[in-house]
């Protein structure tokens, strides 16, 4: 895995309508992207496959679509306004900007690195009878090592969770570290930032209210939570989903998509009975799981990384993390977040948010459990493990995107193998047929090998090539995009085979 990978990956996705700079004739903005004709198809059936996941399949979870301006109070009660900050650090020779805390993190994936380089030299030293664990356990250099990550995690760990800034600005002089830029160690203070981007409402000057654009989808939920406990018939446990924009002022968004001022998310509360929330956390760890494990990328794609620092909020608290080119990090978080956010919303609303349960009678105010996911960063996900290169037998090359069929962006591909002699009136006929239930996509422009490495290219996943056999017995070809098998099928069969093929409990169920 590597950073060339991943310039290939982001230069794909522009080449083939996935993802652009947004704004791009005027050199871009940074860390906001627009999606293409391909992307958006992507997205939106990521947006489906997450939706029908949650909400179709969980007869008590419900949806809403909350606005993102909300009242400016609600960011008090969640704490957002005092305490959604990062550290930020200036370098004052190549006055670039850095979120210390990452600087730190940094500085220890390089004491990492060092560890798995003695380990390659062992293996290749030891061969076979290598033994990994005990490596670890008695090697006097690899043991420093891990001394030091342990001495400077617990110091940067313990100056976040006291908010000690100058803690902070010690740690990053007494490791020495460096600007990757100027080279120098020429530090300003560390300083807190908002990432909250502020507005203002109203148009008269003077009157005007600020507000925020929501930097979670979350509270949108809390809010909501009597609204829906009124109209939709619900009792606990209960969850509510929501997909909808978010936005955060990062201080540093280099990675494309991962990491953007204006992306998507897709979150779920789950409201539950005080008490039984550690059991539900269990629940919906495994159940995330089995969603992201659904799409049949490798299992080791992903892997849980619990918190070891918890939010103010929370009792516990786990990612889902996903090998992207540049290493594994959060795709997902799963929290457990008693029930603060209902409690504070009835501290500075002055209503109660609470469920009451006509069994046993008890008022209580809700624990939850929410699962969050980026919609970006599951989109960067499937576009990092479809990416394949690919060396064929006749010596040619193909990149291939092994988009999982459920998501493609074109479904199927329609394809007369020439341009004349009436086939392509009856691949449109095809196409006429299947266009009401997939996305399809009809092509008839250059040799049909450069068709279908266009389609490749793109991630489609079924291509119904119709050739001159097709106006003698009905047949045509579908081909496979992964094994690029072809077998020849009965025209009338298609709607059947792709209704398998893409049948939804086959995929999750
Ligand atoms: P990170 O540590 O990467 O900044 P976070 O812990 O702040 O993320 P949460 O607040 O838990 O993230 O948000 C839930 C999910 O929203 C994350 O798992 C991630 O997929 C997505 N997300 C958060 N910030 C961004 C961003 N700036 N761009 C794209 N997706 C994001």
């Amino acid at each position: 895995m590597s950073e060339d990978l991943f310039k290939k990956i982001t230069s794909h996705a522009k080449e083939y309508g996935f993802i652009y700079p947004s704004s791009e004739i005027y050199d871009g903005l940074s860390a906001v992207y627009d999606y293409g004709p391909n992307g958006v198809l992507l997205k939106n059936n990521i947006k489906q496959y997450w939706w029908k996941a949650m909400v179709q399949l969980h007869e008590n979870i419900v949806g809403i679509d909350a606005a993102i301006f909300m009242h400016p109070t609600v960011w008090k009660a969640s704490g957002h306004t005092d305490a959604f900050n990062d550290p930020l650090i200036d370098n004052k020779d190549s006055k670039k900007r850095y979120r210390a805390d990452q600087l730190v993190e940094e500085h220890l994936a390089k004491i990492e690195a060092k560890i798995d380089k003695e380990i390659r030299k062992a293996r290749k030293r030891f061969g076979d009878a290598f033994d990994e664990a005990k490596f670890r356990a008695e090697h006097p250099r690899v043991q420093k090592y891990i001394a030091q990550i342990d001495e400077i995690s617990r110091k940067l760990n313990d100056a976040l969770a006291r908010n000690d800034l100058p803690a902070l600005k010690a740690l990053i002089d007494e490791l020495e570290i460096a600007d990757p830029v100027s080279g120098t160690r020429n530090w300003t203070d560390v300083k807190q930032f908002n990432l909250m981007f502020q507005t203002q409402l109203g148009a008269v000057a003077g009157s005007a209210q600020h507000l925020y654009l929501r930097p979670e989808t979350a509270q949108g939920i809390f809010v909501n939570f009597n609204n829906v406990l009124k109209t939709a018939r619900v009792k606990i446990p209960f969850g509510i989903a929501q997909i909808g924009k978010a936005f955060r002022n990062e201080i540093i968004a280099r990675q494309f998509i991962f990491r953007m001022r204006e992306f998507e998310q897709m979150e779920m509360q789950f409201f539950v009975r005080p008490g039984t929330e550690m059991q539900w956390y269990e629940t919906w760890k495994e159940k995330r799981m089995h969603w992201h494990r659904s799409l049949g990328f490798a299992a080791d794609y992903y892997r849980f990384k619990d918190h070891e620092q918890l939010a103010h909020y929370a009792n516990a608290a786990t990612d889902i993390e996903f090998r992207f080119p540049f290493g594994f990090k959060e795709l997902e978080g799963i929290h457990s977040r008693t029930d603060f956010d209902l409690r504070r919303h009835e501290e500075f609303s002055g209503r109660k948010m609470r469920y009451f349960d006509p069994e046993t009678r008890e008022n209580y105010i809700p624990y939850v459990i929410e699962t969050s996911i980026g919609l970006d960063r599951m989109f960067l996900a499937v576009l990092s493990a479809a990416y394949t290169e690919e060396k064929l037998d006749d010596g040619s090359e193909r990149t291939v995107l092994r988009i999982p069929a459920v998501l493609a962006p074109v479904q199927v591909a329609v394809l007369p193998l020439v341009k004349k002699d009436g086939l392509p009136e009856k691949a449109r006929e095809i196409f006429d047929r299947l266009k009401w239930d997939y996305q399809v996509q009809y092509d008839e422009k250059d040799a049909i090998g450069r068709r279908y490495r266009r389609q490749d290219a793109i991630g489609t996943p079924y291509a119904l090539t119709v050739d001159h056999q097709t106006l003698d017995d009905g047949t045509v070809t579908l081909r496979d995009r992964d094994s690029m098998h072809q077998e020849r099928i009965p025209a009338a069969e298609i709607p059947h085979i792709l209704q398998q093929r893409f049948n939804l409990k086959a995929w999750l169920g």
